[in-house]
């Protein structure tokens, strides 16, 4: 979908050129392009402003019939996100026109601030991400994604760059995949029906897949993931996607594994605790986690990384029945600890600790990350756009914010103390689900499941704010935002 391009811009045929230009500096030696900017600038209604934006159509110096100036905002404040803003806007902006193809200038390398690669890189994802439509339940198909976007850089004369658009487009391709699972309705992703819907795009790949159904889980005594699938129709259970890179002959180092862990709670109506009516219809999004894990093992052996990674995903559906745990129900876990069930819509919590004690026991892994929309406490502490980070690991915890920084993925560093473990203390079982306090729900909800991992690198994210966006973005519409894919992939790098 996306190719780099060089060669004489005025000769250039193309429905639409854009043209990124910051407030303070030209960023293109191009005298062709640099005079196409004047023009815009002196057309006194564009001051390339972050988020301004105008048309010219059919400009005599160039072919294209359409020229599109993105304001990129002050120089110095240009960044990676920038240009990802920037190429999701022009983006959605052909898309909107039935536009199928466009052509991108991208700056001149020495004319950007910071990180060339990071930009170049944030400029191809935002084109990726944009050009993505859910209709799937629309009779009327209005638009449709763009069919080629090609970037333009002289610099490139040999049309290759220093990062590659395949393998940006692979794991753009992850966060989309992620994205198309969240946006999938609750009664079309059932339990039954999510874990055939990943094992069909898994075999196509690198991957084992095994499932524990039901009758599996009850032989593992995984007492989390029964209690809470116990309340729905269609049985729970836990596919694992296991990666391992293709032996090269005489490797001697042992490679190391990673071990993915993915919250699948297909709609999470609150079971017999029920949550009340507001915010119910986005329960859907309770398995962005294990969307954002599969994606990314998907992803995994797509790019042939070279350490083994183990997705463990527990899928259930939290519903309340006549089957359903109950609040006073005492559970025992594949841990073999017991838990009292003390509210049941901290359900996603109880079906972790079996994934996690499992991954621990069979795969023994040199790092464990979760991803899981856990708490709404998360959100109130830190918003809709950042996630929480939970590790004592400050190694880990780094790398996680960091490539949070990079992807614009962003995560923020929770505290884990340890006198907070009072609270989830049971009078009748090893541990509650639940504390009897109102505050500091997301905390007490990583402590909870610190309980049951033993490895020092374990990172828990609670991706509830960031999974899902009501409104849409530059560069992602309305609905699941695929978050955790890119920053996993980032993250692995450095493991
Ligand atoms: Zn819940």
């Amino acid at each position: 979908m996306i190719k780099m391009i060089s060669g004489d811009l005025a000769k250039l045929d193309t429905p639409c050129l854009v043209i990124p230009v910051s407030e303070n500096k030209n960023l293109f030696h191009d005298p062709l392009i640099s005079g196409l900017i004047q023009k815009a600038i002196n057309s006194i209604d564009f001051k390339a402003k972050s988020g301004e934006e105008i048309f010219f159509y059919d400009m005599p110096e160039v072919k294209a019939k359409r020229t599109l100036f993105i304001g990129l905002g002050k120089f110095e404040k240009i960044n990676g996100e920038t240009l990802r803003a920037a190429a999701g806007k022009s983006i959605k902006r052909c898309i909107k026109r039935n536009i199928s193809t466009m052509i991108f200038c991208v700056p001149d390398e020495g004319e950007m601030p910071g990180d060339s690669r990071d930009m170049l890189e944030g400029l191809m994802e935002g084109a990726c991400l944009s050009n993505y439509i859910f209709d799937q339940y629309k009779k009327d198909k209005k638009h449709k994604p763009l069919k080629q976007i090609a970037l333009y850089s002289h610099a490139h004369k040999d049309g290759k760059s220093h990062v590659p658009a395949s393998s940006v487009e692979t794991v753009c391709r992850g966060t989309i995949l992620a994205r198309e699972w969240v946006n999938l309705p609750p009664n079309d992703k059932r339990p039954e029906q999510f874990v055939q819907s990943i094992r069909r795009k898994a075999e196509n790949e690198n991957i084992r897949i095994s499932i524990l159904d039901e009758k599996a889980l009850k032989k593992h005594k995984m007492g989390g993931i029964l209690a809470v699938g116990s309340g729905s129709r269609s049985r729970p259970s836990m596919i694992i996607l296991d990666y391992s890179p293709k032996k090269s002959v005489k490797s001697k180092t042992k490679i190391k594994t990673v071990a993915l862990v993915g919250k699948g709670v297909t709609f999470d109506s609150g079971g017999i605790n029920l949550k009340p009516s507001d915010g119910l219809a986005d329960m859907k999004m309770d398995m962005s986690g294990a969307a954002a894990v599969a994606a990314a093992l998907i992803t995994i052996s797509r790019l042939k990384i070279g350490l083994r990674v183990v997705g463990l995903i527990p899928i259930v559906e939290n519903m309340p029945s006549g089957d359903a745990a109950r609040p006073g129900d005492i559970i025992t876990t594949f841990s073999g600890k017991t838990v009292e069930i003390g509210n049941t819509d901290a359900e996603g919590r109880l079906i972790l600790i079996d994934a996690m004690s499992y991954a621990e026991k069979v795969y023994k892994p040199d790092a464990m990350i979760d991803l899981a929309t856990l708490t709404g406490a998360c959100v109130v502490a830190l918003g809709e756009k950042i996630a929480g980070v939970f590790s004592r690991n400050r190694e880990l915890a780094d790398h996680i914010i960091d490539s949070g920084e990079k992807t614009h993925e962003r995560c923020w560093m929770m505290p884990m103390p340890e006198d907070y473990k009072e609270m989830l203390k049971s009078d009748f079982a090893d541990i509650k689900n639940i504390t009897g306090v109102r505050w500091g729900g997301a905390i007490t909800a990583a402590l909870f499941l610190s309980e049951f991992v033993q490895t020092d690198r374990w990172a828990h994210i609670d991706i509830a704010g960031p999974a899902y966006a009501k409104k849409e973005t530059d560069y992602c519409a309305a609905g699941g935002t695929g978050f955790g894919v890119r920053l996993v992939m980032d993250v692995i790098k450095k493991i």
